[in-house]
């Protein structure tokens, strides 16, 4: 067995606090990663808190994970020790559905087993995720990660990144597109990056006046106050698509009319309590409001790749195991920039 330091929710209330366990030797198809670095998502806080329905305490969070591997099985084919590997929000999923078989595993039939608060299938053994010293993995549920990149800057990317890149990629936004990006937290600002990278025209939409030359640096070409009413007023039909990634309650209704005709809103935010969104804020200009998870292992590698090839990486606090419920108090106030990443060095003092 492994011995692992970790931090875990306990209960939807109090801190998180230390939480030590093991973990089983690596398996034949498993690659054995030591933890580097993990990014802090607000999936991690509306779990711990058991928003989403109950958790399964004691929850280990974390599902942006990027390290060295330091044992491979003896069936593993596509890794090797001493490499860079990372790990996303899934471990595992049925393989045999058509999304598995698509390579889509987050949309699988059977559901996604997750990197935390979930159960290796078929048991009832939990699993753990990032805010942890060490992880196992199949190998086909992990990714490569590029030596050329600054690593902490790297792990945002499993979770932020791909959450950004996939719908913008499956909606082919490019250049002639006006796209609005609604948060600007650890899901926006990829999404802002990937959005100006793909050619499109981009703007911020922001409760945080603070954030503007934050969002301009990050290639945003407008920033519009979403607070200020003039400013709604102005945006009216203005953009081919919103990505909503807000993480708290909002009505889907006050931004749907910033969308053209034929307009898209990208619900990616999954706050605790539902939008009420009435027919009329679609139907007069045919608009549409589409969801999208993650991304499968294959376009993850794919944007993993197209980050190394294009020099993007998420923008980062690097904090200690020991911050970590601050740095969830700091989320809920938007005071986020534009990712909390934990250096696991700090749990191995
Ligand atoms: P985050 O870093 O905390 O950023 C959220 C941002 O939303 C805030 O910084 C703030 O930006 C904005 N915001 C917060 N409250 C708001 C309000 N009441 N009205 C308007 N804007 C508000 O969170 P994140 O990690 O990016 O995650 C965002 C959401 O996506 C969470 O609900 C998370 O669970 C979800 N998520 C979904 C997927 C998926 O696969 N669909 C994957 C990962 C995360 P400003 O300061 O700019 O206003
Ligand atoms: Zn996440
Ligand atoms: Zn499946």
């Amino acid at each position: 067995m492994i011995k692992v330091n970790a931090y875990a929710a306990y209960d939807a209330t109090t801190p998180l606090r230390p939480f030590d366990f093991e973990r089983k030797e690596v398996g034949p198809h498993q690659i054995q990663i030591d933890i580097l670095y993990s990014g802090v998502c607000h999936s991690d806080i509306h779990t711990a808190r058991s928003e989403w329905g109950p958790a399964k305490y004691p929850v280990v969070p974390g599902h942006e994970i990027v390290g060295r591997i330091v044992a491979v099985g003896s069936k593993v084919t596509n890794f090797k020790v001493g490499e860079l590997a990372g790990v996303g929000c899934f471990v595992d999923s049925c393989r045999h559905c058509q999304s598995c078989l698509d390579g889509e595993e987050q949309y699988c039939d059977e559901g996604m087993t997750g990197t935390y608060n979930s159960y290796e299938r078929g048991t009832n053994i939990p699993t753990y995720g990032g805010y942890s010293t060490s992880i196992n993995v199949d190998e086909n549920y992990a990714l490569h990660v590029s030596e050329n990149l600054p690593l902490e800057g790297i792990a945002p990317l499993l979770c932020a990144g791909i959450t950004t890149y996939s719908p913008l990629r499956h909606l082919k936004v490019g250049k002639g597109h006006k796209v609005a990006v609604l948060g600007l937290g650890g899901l926006g600002h990829m999404a802002v990056k990937f959005a100006v990278s793909f050619g499109a025209e981009v703007t911020m939409l922001s409760t945080s006046p603070s954030k503007e030359a934050d969002a301009k640096s990050l290639g945003a070409h407008n920033f519009a106050l979403i607070t200020d009413p003039a400013v709604m007023a102005s945006l009216q039909n203005s953009f081919d698509f919103i990505i909503n990634t807000i993480s708290a309650q909002h009505e889907y209704a006050t931004y749907l009319n910033l969308l053209r005709k034929n307009g898209t809103m990208v619900v990616l935010g999954v706050p605790p309590t539902p939008s009420t969104t009435p027919a009329f804020s679609l139907i007069g200009k045919r608009r549409s409001i589409m969801g999208s998870l993650i991304g499968g292992i294959k376009e993850t590698q794919e944007m993993l790749d197209y980050c190394a090839e294009h020099n993007i990486t998420s923008d980062v606090e690097v904090i200690d195991m020991s911050y970590i419920n601050e740095a969830y108090d700091r989320m809920l106030k938007s005071d986020v920039k534009y990712r909390f990443v934990i250096d696991m060095a700090s749990m191995k003092n």
